[in-house]
């Protein structure tokens, strides 16, 4: 399938795509579309920056252009939820972009902002909704939306929306949402969690799969400087004026870290502006904005806020507090090297946090090299050195993958010797309750679940950039693994559900 005539999408639809430029479907759009469109329900492993969104919204719209209804006051014909304020806009923009030519509605509803706006446009009814599931939640509980009539639904970064604790909310909207309908479930990792959560959600799903979070980060340079905690600012401003025509994101761990740096930043000069969970609504999309119009060049940010915003155009990628979770490195790299283009990574590393960088390698199953400094392990006296928990044999996957059996990455002793997971949990609120403090969105009551394993994480891959090696796999490599086979779903199999047929084209 080379182009998008060959799709069998609507006139209409392929008249946007042409505007919007796409010459043809990337290969998530390859895949997903003629699946959607025969009416298949989808699981999809795809990060941002695969075009996914049109792999699930071209034949979303096609389906409701197909089948000429309005939607009654009150009601949405098609759902899709994501975690974040910015991803929900992100989703909403190209989604319109994609009706442009037709009469369908695109609305949004979503935490920090006025809910009155929200329950007035709701009442004319909605083609296409775009939510985060707290708000929806609120408002379909208020009966400003009812959800029975939903026919499309879309899970987008599931894996980060339970990240987020929204579980239990997910649980109460899928008992109100139509249960004759047609879903596609997106996540950047498959967690066991994940699948669970499919079970309850899909039905008898087609799955398909981008490409493996270590493929994607494969045109991005990856380095890591080892430095002294109080020289990081030093070193950061060093490389930011080494590169002062390039547009950066800066990842700082925590709201107030993110701030002090930016203030930093521009007292000394740097074009620089801040994204996390303690800015209003208007003040992220005014940053936003400048961002992508080029008056702010450098972006410090949080996870949460970050996560799924598409930048194009974004050069390097500065971590400057790598982060706790694994897998959140492969979510901030993927903010660089998008639609072809190259990028960089670069991570700073202390003693302190050696163990986080070790964490990130054995994800990727790669070693990151080193730009400057010397990695703590050689620095170290012997004794101190970091010990291998687990000798490491072929074919032993969850030695080189670092992940217990059930599926969850183990980080109660790290392998630096230095506290795990486990002493980070007793420091740190809880997942759910971070992420929503971060957001400012409402989140579940409550429940939150750890990161699982990753479809591909033991694989195999090389770092390439500018066709030079720049992170050296390891030794031994690595074999599929961790989650890759279908999960026996036990009592979450999913209940049979009756199908409508495909819309005809
Ligand atoms: P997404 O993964 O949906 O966030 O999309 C990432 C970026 O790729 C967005 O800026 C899209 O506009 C762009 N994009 C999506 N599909 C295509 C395509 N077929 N050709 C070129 N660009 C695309």
């Amino acid at each position: 399938m080379t182009s998008f005539d060959q799709l069998d999408l609507a006139p209409s639809i392929l008249k946007s795509v042409k505007e919007m430029g796409f010459e043809k479907p990337t290969p998530i759009q390859r895949d997903a579309i003629p699946l959607v469109l025969q009416g298949h329900d989808v699981m999809g492993l795809a990060q941002t920056g695969t075009g996914k969104t049109a792999a699930f919204g071209l034949p979303l719209v096609h389906h409701l252009l197909a089948r000429h209804d309005r939607p009654a006051a009150k009601t949405a014909r098609a759902l899709i939820m994501a975690p974040t304020r910015e991803l929900v806009n992100q989703i909403a923009d190209h989604l319109r972009a994609y009706v442009r030519h037709t009469r369908l509605r695109v609305n949004v509803v979503m935490g920090g902002v006025s809910i009155h706006g929200q329950r007035q446009k709701l009442a004319r009814g909605t083609d296409i909704l775009v939510a985060t599931p707290g708000r929806l939640l609120d408002l379909a509980e208020r009966r400003s939306v009812f959800l029975d009539t939903v026919d499309f639904l879309v899970l987008d970064e599931a894996d980060q929306m339970l990240d987020m604790g929204f579980i239990h909310t997910l649980r109460k909207l899928e008992k109100m949402i139509g249960k004759e309908r047609q879903t596609m479930l997106f996540s950047a990792t498959m967690p066991r969690q994940i699948e669970t959560l499919a079970a309850e959600y899909l039905f008898e799903p087609k799955r398909i799969q981008a490409a493996t979070p270590g493929k994607a980060a494969d045109k991005v340079r990856q380095t890591v400087h080892f430095v002294a905690p109080g020289e990081k600012i030093a070193l950061l401003k060093k490389c930011l004026h080494n590169n002062d025509d390039d547009v950066s994101i800066v990842f700082a761990r925590t709201k107030h870290g993110a701030e002090k740096l930016m203030k930093n930043l521009r007292a000394a000069g740097f074009p620089a502006d801040s994204i996390h969970g303690n800015k209003s609504q208007g003040q992220r999309d005014r940053t936003l904005k400048g961002f992508r119009n080029g008056q702010v060049r450098i972006l410090v940010a949080t996870d949460v806020a970050a996560r799924g915003i598409d930048i194009p155009g974004v050069s390097h990628v500065y971590n400057y507090d790598l982060p706790e979770v694994a897998e959140n490195y492969v979510h901030r790299i993927g903010r660089t090297a998008r639609a072809g283009a190259d990028g960089e990574a670069v991570a700073f590393c202390t003693t302190e946090t050696y163990g986080l960088l070790r964490a990130v390698e054995r994800l990727m199953d790669i070693t990151i090299e080193t730009e400057s400094g010397e990695r703590p392990e050689r620095a170290l006296p012997a004794t101190r050195r970091p010990q291998r928990r687990t000798p490491r044999r072929g074919g032993n996957h969850q030695a080189r993958s670092g992940k217990s059996e059930n599926g969850k990455r183990s980080y109660g002793k790290s392998n630096d010797g230095k506290p795990g997971r486990d002493a980070y949990k007793k420091r740190r609120k809880p997942a759910g309750d971070r992420a929503r403090a971060e957001t400012g969105e409402q989140g579940g009551h409550g429940g939150s679940f750890a990161k699982g394993s990753q479809a591909d994480a033991g694989k195999p891959r090389t770092q390439k950039a500018s066709g030079k090696p720049r992170a050296r796999r390891n030794d031994g490599g690595g074999k599929p693994g961790g989650g890759s086979g279908r999960p026996s779903l036990g009592k979450n199999a999913p209940r049979r559900r009756p199908r409508r047929k495909a819309a005809a084209a």
